[in-house]
């Protein structure tokens, strides 16, 4: 089906001129009930028909005996019969020329192989009578800006109207789409569309994904996403949404997977498909939110707040103790707590004591002589302090106090002032219930906690970088093909040993220690002079991926009597190893670090390959310190991930240390990420580990790959 064809369906899905249901019923307790009743209820201006043999009319709606009996155009028919009739209203459809089925029933696909064929045999009729299908098992759509409630939620049944708004909310979960909803009403937050998906036998999240950064009413689009059917569309809608100006946010199930894969490498360990998921969807500059009911809230509050202009925060409180821990947790979330400059500070003396004029702002603290003196005393503080050059964001932390709708207006107030956004954070619970109201009523979210409102700042703080970030997007470097492809000639299928993989590396450009494997002691003795004491002896065997654990590593050896010392010793710790066969000794050029760092890459079977780094050596799996990007990253946004690990400060000249070469280091990766997108699937996992770093010297000491010939 062509793009405009596509987009011509959706349209008639969306914003359909007519709409027949199928089964419907006077008994709103089913399907064919409730869905008449919603649609109705909400004033659907389009022509709606009741299909129902066994009445003439259904809910006071003419009722007819087939789609076909209509006699009149049907853009959209909500299938609500059961399992066993499907296959016969389909064909009934097809025969009328409707353009979009809605299948909300179940036992299907999800219910066995015989629910499957049925769905196929459902699918092959729409797809031979060009008819396009949303579900089956599913909760159905509404499109607000069309009057048109297709959705079977509990929520919009005791809602007397469908609230149109700029969010679109695309989940695969119809249950999860119910709860989500739910949530959005209690915020009073309008969706644009919403459609929950259910099997996805035809149309898909990514149909209707590309559908809202076409729509004009969507400019917020919130995702929940259980599995992908085609990885790569949904990469490039979200390069797309980001190019429209449009954020995505999103959920994605299945977080834990990691590590249940047989892998050899820590990066391959590491990063499990949700977090190779995570890192392409980041590094679109588009945001994953952990829970779903936060998914609405942090979309809403993205549709109606200013963008912030920095990563400081003022916080604002009712009380001393409630800025105190909010400061806190803004601190731990990756942000910095604002302070105000002395223009501020002069700007406030006529609305306060200067004692008083800082942030966190306790108001609590100010005598009541200075609040009762103006009218819009509260307004007027914050909007000052949100003035200040050094204040990027706010969050007003409401505690139980007097006055609480007066200061959700102002609060509001302000987000319309300022330009950026001040966060309304409901501490009050109950008793903030007619703060809330007001929020509400100004279309303003209330969030929930602090930490609620700080992860909202820092995704949206990081979009906004990624953003800055993006070159557009470039051709893959082709680094050193004919000699990449020469050496790789010679792999065999699994593991790549240090000296080979590090062949691999030296072609495109990443500097590794010099060395030679020797088959003798005299050997080693003879490379040893070539490189200059000290030099690292290892153990070169084809059964042994980590040396060290056998013992297979001797750093600093000194002399002659040395190497010809531990070459014999090596010899004897790979005799021990049961089935391991000694192929000689790696002699090698001694490096020196202050911080021992791992990169490597491997293929994700949905993205492709991906790039990590971060600190540790040896023990990166306690450290957990490592950054995740597609291979495909540029310098910039790999030098920004790098900063952002927690032992950053180790490179830039820790207690007295070298800073580190960060050019180079931020290259090296660069170039590891570029021969991963070179190799392609074939590179099924490499890894430098460790990269000695220390001031401009920066060295790969060990390194492995895994290769995969077909
Ligand atoms: P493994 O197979 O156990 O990972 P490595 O080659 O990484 O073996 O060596 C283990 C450790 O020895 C490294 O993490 C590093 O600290 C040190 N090391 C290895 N090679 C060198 C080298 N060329 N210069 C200095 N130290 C090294
Ligand atoms: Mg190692």
């Amino acid at each position: 089906m062509s793009a405009m064809d596509q987009d011509q369906a959706l349209t008639a899905i969306l914003d359909p001129r007519s709409v027949a249901i199928v089964g419907a019923s006077d008994d709103t307790a089913k399907w064919g009930g409730s869905i008449l009743a919603l649609l109705r209820k909400f004033h659907y201006a389009g022509a709606v028909y009741a299909v129902n043999p066994r009445s003439a009319s259904v809910q006071g709606v003419a009722s007819f005996a087939s789609v076909e009996a209509i006699g009149q155009p049907v853009d959209v028919a909500v299938l609500a019969v059961p399992h066993e009739r499907a296959v016969a209203a389909m064909q009934d459809c097809v025969r009328a020329g409707v353009k979009g089925v809605l299948m909300v029933t179940s036992q299907f696909a999800e219910a066995g192989e015989e629910g499957r064929a049925l769905q196929d045999e459902l699918v092959a009729i729409a797809r031979a009578g060009g008819v396009r299908i949303i579900g089956p098992n599913c909760m159905g759509y509404f499109n607000s800006h069309a009057d048109l409630c297709l959705l079977n939620s509990q929520a919009l049944m005791r809602s007397d109207v469908l609230t149109r708004g700029r969010i679109a909310l695309i989940s695969q979960s119809g249950a999860l789409a119910g709860a989500m909803l739910a949530r959005a009403c209690d915020l009073g937050v309008g969706l644009s569309f919403c459609v929950s998906l259910g099997n996805q036998a035809d149309l898909e999240v990514c149909d209707f994904f590309e559908y809202a950064i076409a729509d004009p009413h969507s400019q917020v689009i919130a995702l929940y996403v259980e599995g992908l059917k085609d990885p790569s569309r949904f990469r490039s809608l979200l390069l797309q949404a980001r190019a429209a100006g449009k954020p995505v946010l999103l959920v994605k199930a299945g977080r834990t997977d990691a590590g249940t894969r047989a892998v050899q490498s820590h990066t391959a360990s590491m990063a499990g498909s949700y977090q190779s998921f995570a890192a392409v969807v980041r590094s679109a500059g588009a945001v994953v939110v952990d829970d779903y009911l936060d998914l609405v809230v942090h979309a809403a509050a993205w549709s109606t707040l200013p963008a912030p202009s920095s990563a400081k925060v003022a916080v604002m409180s009712g009380s001393g103790g409630g800025g105190a821990v909010a400061c806190d947790q803004v601190a731990e979330g990756q942000l910095q707590v604002a302070s105000l400059g002395s223009a501020t500070v002069q700007a406030l003396e006529p609305l306060m004591p200067q004692s008083c004029a800082h942030v966190p702002f306790d108001l609590g603290a100010v005598p009541g002589s200075y609040r009762s003196a103006r009218a819009n005393w509260l307004q007027d503080v914050l909007v000052t302090m949100m003035a200040d050059p050094e204040v990027g964001a706010g969050i007003y932390v409401m505690t139980t106090q007097p006055d609480m709708a007066g200061a959700a207006a102002a609060v509001q107030a302000v987000n319309r002032l300022s330009g950026k956004p001040l966060l309304f954070v409901n501490a009050a619970s109950s008793s903030g219930a007619e703060a809330e109201a007001v929020m509400r009523a100004h279309a303003q979210v209330s969030f929930a906690s602090v930490e609620q409102a700080v992860r909202f700042l820092s995704d949206r703080l990081a979009a906004q970088r990624e953003h800055a970030l993006a070159a557009p997007p470039q051709a893959p470097q082709p680094v050193a093909s004919g000699q990449l492809e020469a050496i790789t000639r010679t792999f065999d299928d699994g593991l790549i040993a240090e000296h080979q993989a590090k062949q691999l590396f030296a072609a495109v450009g990443i500097p590794v220690t010099r060395g030679e494997v020797a088959d003798s002691a005299d050997a080693a003795v003879r490379v040893a002079a070539a490189i200059g004491y000290p030099v690292v002896m290892k153990v070169v065997s084809a059964q042994i991926s980590h040396k060290s654990d056998i013992g297979g590593v001797v750093v600093g050896v000194a002399d002659e009597a040395g190497v010809r010392r531990h070459f014999a010793a090596l010899q004897a710790a790979v005799a021990k190893v049961p089935g391991a066969g000694f192929d000689g000794c790696l002699v090698q050029q001694m490096a020196r670090a202050d911080a021992e760092l791992l990169v490597g890459t491997h293929w994700d079977e949905q993205f492709g390959p991906m790039l990590m780094f971060g600190f540790g050596g040896t023990l990166v799996e306690l450290q957990r310190d490592t950054a995740l990007l597609p291979a495909t990253a540029n310098q910039a946004q790999i030098g920004e991930a790098l900063s952002r690990l927690r032992l950053y400060p180790l490179l830039t000249g820790f207690r007295g240390r070298p800073a580190a070469d960060l050019v180079k280091l931020v290259d090296l990766i660069w170039r590891m990420g570029q021969m991963a997108v070179q190799l392609g699937a074939r590179l099924a996992e490499c890894e430098a580990n460790p990269v000695m770093v220390q001031g401009a010297s920066v060295l790969v000491a060990d390194a492995r790959a895994v290769w995969r010939k077909s």
